[in-house]
């Protein structure tokens, strides 16, 4: 990847805009906190106590800290960071931080029969997720070589989108999420928070599916869970529904495909994935090579075409790495 003037002056104006955010949740069911002369705080991605330190070592985990305008300079590879600044974002106030995430912070634990918790994961990968696109709508080729996104597309259906959440967290309907939740046996050594509408049938047929999707994958004890999420009522004719009965229906009948497919999704698609960095050490480098490879077909797209290659590449792709072997 090259370094322009111009790179360097796009990463100036993330922090920028970053810093001069407004809280997301501003006005809704209670009042913003003010913290100095930012209207919103560092928000962890992954509740650091809660769940980051569980996959961390000696104080550190590996991100791909992609919005550092090192992220270029490295060649688009992890780096390690301190639990502290790893993935934190300015999305919310301190206030609104606290009132969204209070059931999955704190020490909480996970459980599964908890709506509140389920809907809280599933608000957690949107929002960061709006609040990237919001970021990439002001720029051309902004973390991905791809055009400026869809203006309309962002300013009309994720709007809708977010403000659809935000109905639900005034009226406490936490059901107006339904989740999908997998345990496997096993315990990984990385965090998964993503959104997004991955249109994936690498290992599944290739169907273009229009559903957007918050998936979380973490550690508990022993095992791992994998939770699927989405709005049941959606904007537009969404297929999450679909898809998301599908991976629940792999998971059961071939647990192995299953994991292999969510390997390949969540490398390809999740950038804000944390991973122990002794787990990382331990990689074979054919091991890293795969992992890298597919984490940079998208970013490194230039055209819908591209794209389309990608997803036959990553289909076909014989990956020696697998984030569920352990
Ligand atoms: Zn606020």
């Amino acid at each position: 990847m090259k370094i322009t003037k111009g790179t360097d002056k796009n990463y100036s104006k993330v922090k920028v805009l970053r810093n001069n955010n407004e809280c997301l949740f501003k006005g809704i069911a209670i009042e913003c906190s003010i913290k100095g002369k930012h209207k919103t705080e560092n928000n962890h991605l992954i509740q650091q106590a809660s769940y980051l330190e569980r996959i961390a070592y000696k104080d550190n985990v590996m991100i791909f800290d992609f919005e550092n305008r090192d992220y270029i300079k490295n060649g688009g590879k992890l780096v390690r960071r301190n639990l502290k600044k790893a993935n934190t974002f300015r999305v919310l106030c301190g206030s609104h931080d606290k009132y969204l995430f209070d059931e999955i912070e704190n020490g909480n634990k996970f459980d599964e029969n908890n709506y509140k918790q389920l809907f809280q994961f599933a608000l957690r990968a949107y929002i960061f997720y709006f609040s990237e696109q919001e970021i990439k709508s002001k720029f051309d080729n902004i973390f991905t070589k791809v055009k400026k996104i869809d203006d309309f597309y962002f300013h009309t259906a994720e709007k809708k989108r977010l403000e659809k959440y935000k109905r639900a967290v005034l009226e406490e309907k936490w059901d107006s999420v339904e989740t999908k939740i997998i345990r496997i046996r096993s315990k990984v050594e990385f965090i998964s928070c993503y959104a997004g509408i991955p249109h994936i049938g690498f290992i599944l047929p290739f169907r273009i599916q229009t559903g957007m999707i918050s998936l979380n994958i973490f550690p508990v004890e022993d095992d791992t869970i994998i939770l699927l999420s989405y709005l049941k009522d959606d904007v537009g004719l969404s297929t999450a529904p679909r898809f998301c009965e599908k991976l629940v229906k792999l998971s059961q009948k071939n647990e192995k495909r299953f994991l292999k497919y969510i390997n390949k999704l969540i490398i390809a698609l999740d950038h804000n994935i944390s991973i122990n960095p002794m787990y990382w050490e331990q990689l074979t480098d054919r091991e890293k090579k795969d992992f890298y490879e597919m984490a940079h077909i998208f970013p490194n797209c230039k055209s819908y075409k591209d794209y389309y290659i990608g997803h036959i590449k990553l289909k076909y792709k014989n990956s020696s790495i697998n984030l569920f072997s352990t």
